[in-house]
């Protein structure tokens, strides 16, 4: 995974989750993808466009140009002369063979009148991408996407509002795609994916504000690494109890076995967030007491928010 692929893991994969009626995918107009500032998008609407799949496609190449023009080339077979063609990225390798087919042909405009306002190197995708839909942008279009370059000419996607409206998603709403490290298998990290898109449409759901400030730090900024219960975990089993997860040292430990659907797994997983974030609570009571301090820590506290009961395992 290049860097510059993974805003558009991010978007790709959290716009696919949330409601998103009569657009088929989206595209971020690349901001900062290391440091998370909020990401326009460009979200491309359903009539006329298609993802397509080609074996011999291959965009997990560098420099990012090169997968553009790779796209081009196999698109131009097509033979649809009023549409265009750009990468997609997900987290499933067999999307380095797909590619967004959309209703907007691309057009060459002179490289001079880019880089005319941005300092910087026109090839950095960083710079590239911005000043393309600023241009689009200054011209009256909803935004703009760069296509390839030939000599002083650069091609680009002008997008009207028929086919693409904006939209800004958030750091926490889209690095978790590409900043986690996932020692887990693939079926596991998405219904764990799912649970962490469960957590974001939950967060709000008290008077603490700890619990939505720190599930939006760690899921935007922080680099956890998920593995398997049974693998090497830390934390101790008391005698009546399920381990169903364990945070240590930037490491979430998830009892998979256990936590089968993405409602429980989300249960655990915003709590052992809430630890990463620093808050703990102590040991859990048994027998439970409510009103023991345990029940009104953050972690335990977070746990509510997704279905407004206490988790049945020790976390
Ligand atoms: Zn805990």
């Amino acid at each position: 995974m290049q860097d510059y692929q993974k805003p558009f893991i991010g978007v790709y994969e959290h716009f696919r989750r949330i409601e998103s009626s009569g657009f088929i995918a989206a595209i971020p107009i690349i901001e900062d993808p290391i440091e998370g500032v909020n990401t326009r998008v460009l979200k491309i609407k359903t009539d006329g466009a298609e993802i397509v799949h080609d074996d011999g496609l291959n965009t997990d190449v560098f420099p990012p140009q090169e997968a553009f023009r790779r796209v081009l080339e196999v698109f131009s077979q097509r033979n649809l002369p009023s549409h265009g063609a750009i990468p997609i990225y997900g987290l499933d390798p067999s999307m380095y063979n797909n590619f967004l087919q959309f209703k907007c042909s691309p057009q060459g405009i002179p490289t001079g009148e880019l880089i005319r306002d941005n300092s910087g190197d026109i090839e950095d995708p960083l710079t590239w991408h911005k000043a393309v839909d600023k241009y689009a942008r200054d011209k009256g279009f909803v935004g703009g996407i760069p296509v390839v370059f030939n000599g002083d000419t650069v091609f680009v996607y002008l997008l009207s509002s028929a086919e693409a409206e904006v939209d800004v998603f958030y750091a926490h709403e889209i690095n978790h795609y590409t900043n986690m490290t996932f020692n887990i298998p693939d079926a596991q990290r998405d219904l764990l994916l799912e649970a962490h898109e469960l957590i974001l449409s939950k967060i709000d759901c008290n008077t603490h504000p700890e619990i939505p400030a720190g599930v939006k730090s760690a899921f935007g900024f922080s680099e956890l690494v998920y593995r398997d219960i049974g693998d090497n975990v830390p934390c101790d089993v008391r005698p009546g109890f399920i381990l169903l997860g364990c945070y240590y040292n930037s490491r979430i430990w998830l009892n998979f076995a256990e936590l089968a659907s993405s409602e429980s797994l989300a249960k655990t997983v915003i709590h052992e967030i809430m630890h990463s974030c620093g808050y703990d609570h102590p040991e859990r009571p048994d027998p439970d007491d409510l009103s023991h301090p345990y029940y009104s820590s953050i972690p335990v506290l977070a746990e509510l928010c997704i279905d407004g009961g206490f988790s049945a395992g020790l976390l």
